[in-house]
């Protein structure tokens, strides 16, 4: 036993059950510091883990007769992950039900998988000669007050701060000076920054970088998303966990980046539903940040027009430190709202004469146009009048999307695709028809009816498309938004991804076709995701001076609604967002709805709806007997909203408390049970928790 005279403890992330929220054991020869990274035997795989403990062997507590295996490889190329990572991994492992190992190889990049200690030691070196050409400064606007006042509340006070500004009020001035003063302040200080989704808004890392590469150097923003190649990933993840990048720009996964000094944390569109991680380890970035932001003394920034109402709930509490910035930037005002009942327009309206009239005008004068419809394709479903056929997904509860490009049908579910049938594989009858609207259709039909209006040079108008379709390519997303921000497209179609965070400076219009439907939705959480996309929406309009007013038009939103006296949207025709707010809190406080209450979700999929409910059932069962379920009520179980996705039948169950640590206690004492649970019913794929689920 002298040459591995220690245990060492890692996590790892394996597919073994018994591993949940445990660690691996092998022997070394030396004690090795917590954090370091090591590569470990598992079977005949070679695996990358994370030192947690080193034991000596003498004292080490194992089962008799278990010989352990030694590591395989030390890649002390790097320093330890620091404890306050650790201390993350563990609770993230721990809040969100999942194993050490697991989250642990979520935060780290995919790439250091591979790589030996030498090839490691060798990228640090090149890493350091690199150099690169210093992008040109940034001019530097003078504050408003609103600004200043807030940037000083934020240097004088502790947080955790709710940003709460009007879309183009100048909120991502506000985050460039508060890092600013932070790094300036102790020159190892790192900051994080999150955004929903770095590959719509390229131009706030450009402004990040333009303000610090000047005086910081080139590699001091670095950027951590899923678009960067395995090798860029593990570049970035190096420089910050080195410290030599002293910004990291991402989306939800670097909030679990090694960030060895920071001090200061930015959420960026907090209210942004894709911080929540929907596979895997389901984990929300927004929480974790504000859980690592106390944890690691740094200050936390919260920003949004339409914060969840989990924030502004928190606000109100004194939780969190609201902060207002209720002033735009450019134009005078936020644009106008203009409800068109569409219970006056003849039945088959898709846009109303005054809405075309209003785009029309601003095609002539150079101005552009936002058309908001949150489906894609060109009809959601087609429809056979005589025997009723529809196309159905033959392995979702779904329909297929009719594609008309492509002359497809596909399903958004399980991306099943076959083509157009050319009459109804039914009956036969050759008159199939497309029912309801997608932007593909909204796109074809803008062509015909605004294909006599010119611009002021004299061409036709351009309409332009914008969705998932649209951009899927490489280079397509960022083709796209060059011809919205060059002006070569009048008119933008698109789903919410048009309304997310973009700077276009033309835009004097933005028009909702029919967001009714979201109305209709049973999800309690449809009207603040409604309010919020709509506020986002209104808010490309109008936010360059040079195209509104004396110059231009003024800004509008355009909403086309059946229920033009409903509360949401009588709340949007005022911007008034704290009131749709109270309101929505009120009504979650009388139904017993988050943030009153705490959730968790329970999800069995099987090839049965029968099989899904039944674990879920026999899970409830083994509840029963639990000390820990007082105060937590667990409902039925149920099939999802979409019961079948894939030939997979899915069933939930919800379980809910008064309080997260109620939840927290009951979860942590049946979970053990539900693993040798799957063991019993065979059918069953696979089982998973989702606590604090978003999609209910
Ligand atoms: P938000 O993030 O709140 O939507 P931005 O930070 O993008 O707003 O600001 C909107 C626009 O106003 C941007 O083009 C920005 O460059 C500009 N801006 C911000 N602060 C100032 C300022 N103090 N003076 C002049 N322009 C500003
Ligand atoms: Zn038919
Ligand atoms: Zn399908």
């Amino acid at each position: 036993m002298a040459c591995h005279a220690f245990v060492i403890h890692i996590a790892v992330q394996t597919p073994l059950h018994s591993n949940v929220g445990g660690l691996l054991s092998y022997t070394h020869g030396h004690a090795l510091p917590p954090g370091t990274l090591v590569r470990v035997p598992l079977g005949q795989r070679e695996l990358l883990g994370v030192v947690w403990e080193s034991v000596p062997a003498a004292h080490a507590d194992l089962p008799a007769g278990v010989a352990l295996r030694p590591l395989a490889q030390v890649l002390d190329a790097l320093a330890p992950l620091a404890a306050p990572w650790r201390q993350l991994v563990a609770f993230t492992a721990r809040y969100y039900q999942r194993s050490l190992g697991e989250i642990a190889a979520t935060a780290l990049p995919p790439a250091l998988r591979k790589l030996s200690n030498a090839q490691l030691l060798r990228r640090l070196q090149v890493k350091k000669k690199a150099a690169q050409t210093v992008p040109e400064q940034e001019k530097l606007v003078a504050l408003t007050a609103e600004q200043q006042s807030v940037i000083s509340q934020i240097e004088q006070n502790c947080g955790p701060f709710l940003l709460y500004g009007s879309t183009g009020s100048g909120k991502t001035e506000v985050y460039l000076h508060t890092v600013a003063a932070a790094l300036v302040a102790d020159p190892q200080a790192q900051a994080l920054v999150l955004v929903p989704e770095i590959n719509l808004t390229p131009q706030l890392l450009a402004r990040f970088e333009r303000r610090f590469a000047p005086t910081l150097g080139p590699q001091a923003v670095a950027s951590l998303h899923s678009g960067l190649t395995e090798a860029q990933r593990l570049q970035h993840w190096l420089a910050a966990h080195t410290g030599q990048a002293r910004i990291v720009l991402g989306t939800r996964m670097a909030v679990l980046a090694s960030l060895p000094q920071l001090k200061i944390i930015v959420v960026d569109e907090e209210h942004d539903p894709s911080f929540k991680q929907e596979e895997g380890a389901r984990y929300s970035a927004r929480d974790l940040a504000l859980w690592r932001g106390r944890d690691a003394g740094a200050k936390v920034i919260l920003g949004s027009a339409t914060p969840s109402l989990e924030s502004w709930y928190a606000c109100q509490q004194g939780r969190y430190q609201r902060l207002d910035m209720p002033s735009r930037i450019a134009a005078a005002a936020l644009p106008g709202v203009h409800l068109v009942n569409m219970r006056q327009q003849p039945k088959s309206t898709v846009f109303a004469p005054a809405l075309l009239q209003a785009i029309t005008e601003r095609i002539q004068r150079g101005e552009q146009s936002l058309v908001l419809l949150n489906r894609r394709g060109f009809a959601p479903v087609l429809w056979c009048g005589d025997c009723g056929w529809k196309s159905d997904c033959p392995h979702c509860s779904a329909h297929q999307v009719f594609h008309k490009g492509e002359r497809r049908l596909r399903c958004h579910h399980c991306s099943a695709s076959q083509a157009v049938p050319r009459h109804c594989p039914h009956c036969g009858n050759p008159d199939i028809l497309a029912l309801g609207h997608g932007t593909e259709q909204l796109q074809e039909a803008l062509e015909q009816v605004l294909r006599n209006v010119q611009r002021p040079d004299g061409k036709p108008a351009r309409i332009g498309r914008m969705d998932a379709d649209t951009t899927q390519g490489a280079g397509q997303l960022q083709a796209q938004l060059a011809h919205i921000h060059d002006g070569s497209v009048d008119v933008l179609v698109g789903t919410q991804m048009i309304a997310k965070g973009h700077d276009f400076r033309r835009m004097t219009l933005v028009a909702a076709i029919a967001p009714d439907a979201a109305l209709m939705s049973t999800g309690f959480r449809a009207p603040e995701r409604l309010f919020a996309l709509l506020m986002q929406a209104a808010g490309r309009a109008g936010r360059d001076a040079a195209f509104v007013g004396q110059q231009g038009s003024q800004p509008q939103m355009w909403i086309q609604t059946q229920q033009p006296e409903h509360p949401l949207y009588q709340a949007l025709l005022h911007h008034d967002y704290p009131g749709f707010a109270q309101q929505q809190l009120h009504e979650r406080q009388q139904a017993g709805m988050p943030p009153f209450v705490f959730q968790a979700l329970v999800r069995a999929d099987a090839k049965t709806q029968d099989a899904a409910q039944n674990f879920l059932h026999a899970a409830a069962q083994h509840a029963q007997s639990l000390p820990a379920l007082v105060g937590v009520f667990l409902y039925p179980p149920i099939p999802m909203a979409v019961q079948r996705v894939a030939n997979i039948e899915r069933a939930q169950m919800l379980i809910e408390a008064a309080s997260r640590s109620a939840l927290q206690k009951f979860l942590h004492a049946w979970q053990p049970l539900l693993h040798p649970l799957k063991k019993q019913h065979k059918t069953v794929v696979r089982w998973l928790v989702d606590v604090d689920p978003q999609n209910l």
